[in-house]
């Protein structure tokens, strides 16, 4: 696609739909084209001039609808934005055209109380919904650590798993996307009701082949869950508590380690550091005396900082997943990471790497259930010393049978297993025939 010149009667079209807000300020376009794509030096000089033409906010599902038909009457990129703390640059509009921020469509439409599903708007911010829920006695199961500021449809669009993935698996696993309400960018655009199987095809598809609207999720019962962690002294005793813990008869929200260094580095809201290895856990009540036998059994250092404390945004979770990645490059931004499913048995495949690399590559591991087993995923922080060296990294990760998903790529293929979607790809056809929801993301597609 190449880069088209905003038709002056589109932008009076659009400045005619009721609800709809326009933003034409470079420093708005700028602010509402980028997203958190500089922890990746790689898509930092692919994305950073990427910019919108215009900015939309609709503020109900009608609105949405004027917009996906003015922008296909005359054939414009339209791109959507949740809260745009994605990491691929997932919602960066690569060849200009309308970027479509979905914040205003926020309501949190019904509760089934017999089940448990919620409906909500896409907008909706994660930490409304999760505090809502909360307070209906349900929570939640998978939330990324960004969960406090990014929105439920964009988590669905561009996100994976993170926080509740030790117990729940992933966002593409059956049984967490119940239906979406989604409207197609055709000459008439239609709202249309997708059931579990349908709503598939736009799980993780970055956007590029409906514009969400409404998603129904399943939820789970709340836990107060208890903040706990363990200092290791070395990293093989680490490893192997991190995995009988996570495959205890135990409710566990969060499973993570961080090597001795990482503890070191990040915000000490876990306790101070004392030069050992450091399970973060978030476990039920009931769970705490097995983790604490578990730890001691091994000679490791208990320690039960009571309940979770949701209100401060400085607990256990708000050191994991990509945050542990934030921190670190608060400190220094030269860090950057990787995304890996390890291979079993973990230790001697991390210890051939660690040999090889050294201090540049710190281990930070996530216990998660993928495919209905436990593994181990890492997100392991790396220090940037050129794209050669990165792919270099990424072949020994390969070499030792680690699973990537590569963090510094902007498709949806090339980040997850490299393969496409057929799928996705057809919905893309029935839902966006000319090809201008999010363009340049599906390689299916392409
Ligand atoms: P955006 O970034 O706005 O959008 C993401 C994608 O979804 C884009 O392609 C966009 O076009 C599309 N999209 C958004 N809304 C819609 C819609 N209504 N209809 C169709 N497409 C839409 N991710 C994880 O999965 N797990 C983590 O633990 C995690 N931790 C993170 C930690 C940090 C520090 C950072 C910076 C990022 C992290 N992320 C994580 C990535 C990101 O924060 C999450 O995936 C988040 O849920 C994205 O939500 P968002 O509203 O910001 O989406």
């Amino acid at each position: 696609m190449n880069k088209k010149l905003l038709p002056l009667d589109l932008i009076k079209e659009l400045r005619s739909i009721a609800g709809l807000k326009v933003f034409n300020l470079s420093s708005d376009r700028e602010r509402f084209s980028r997203d958190f794509f500089d922890y990746s030096p790689v898509l930092k000089k692919q994305l950073q001039g990427c910019c919108a033409d215009l900015v939309v906010r609709p503020d109900s599902v009608e609105s949405v609808l004027s917009v996906a038909g003015s922008c296909h009457r005359y054939g414009i990129p339209l791109t959507i934005r949740g809260a745009g703390t994605g990491n691929y640059g997932q919602c960066v509009p690569l060849f200009g055209g309308i970027v479509m921020l979905m914040g205003a469509l926020r309501q949190i439409r019904d509760l089934d109380p017999g089940n448990g599903q919620v409906t909500v708007e896409s907008g909706c911010l994660m930490g409304d919904l999760e505090k809502y829920l909360i307070s209906q006695g349900r929570q939640l199961r998978l939330l990324p650590s960004t969960w406090r500021s990014a929105s439920i449809g964009g988590f669905v669009a561009g996100g994976s798993g993170g926080i509740g993935s030790v117990k729940w698996g992933f966002l593409r696993d059956p049984g967490h996307l119940l239906g979406l309400e989604v409207v197609t960018v055709e000459e008439k655009p239609q709202k249309l009701q997708l059931d579990a199987k349908a709503a598939e095809a736009l799980n993780h598809a970055y956007g590029t082949n409906g514009i969400i609207t409404a998603l129904t999720l399943a939820t789970s019962q709340s836990v107060a869950w208890q903040e706990v962690t363990i200092d290791c002294e070395t990293w093989s005793i680490a490893v192997n508590l991190i995995n009988s813990c996570a495959r205890a008869a135990v409710d566990l929200q969060l499973c993570s380690l961080l090597e001795e260094k990482i503890i070191e580095k990040i915000p000490h809201w876990s306790g101070p550091p004392i030069a050992q290895h450091r399970l973060l856990i978030l476990v039920a009540p009931d769970g705490i005396s097995t983790i604490e036998r578990l730890a001691k059994s091994v000679g490791a250092l208990f320690n039960l900082l009571g309940p979770e404390n949701y209100r401060t945004g400085s607990g256990l979770r708000e050191l994991t997943w990509n945050h542990t990645t934030l921190h670190m490059r608060a400190l220094d931004a030269d860090w950057t990471y990787l995304q890996m499913l390890l291979p079993q048995p973990e230790l001697e495949a991390m210890n051939t790497l660690k040999k090889k690399w050294g201090d540049d590559l710190l281990w930070h591991l996530e216990a998660v259930r993928q495919q209905g087993v436990q593994r181990l995923a890492a997100l392991p922080i790396v220090r940037w010393r050129g794209i050669d060296s990165l792919k270099k990294l990424m072949s020994d990760c390969r070499e030792i049978g680690a699973v990537l998903f590569n963090p510094h790529v902007f498709t949806v293929e090339d980040g997850g297993l490299g393969v496409v979607d057929v799928d996705q790809v057809e919905m893309k056809r029935r839902f966006d025939p000319q090809g201008i929801l999010n363009p340049g993301k599906l390689k299916g597609w392409l």
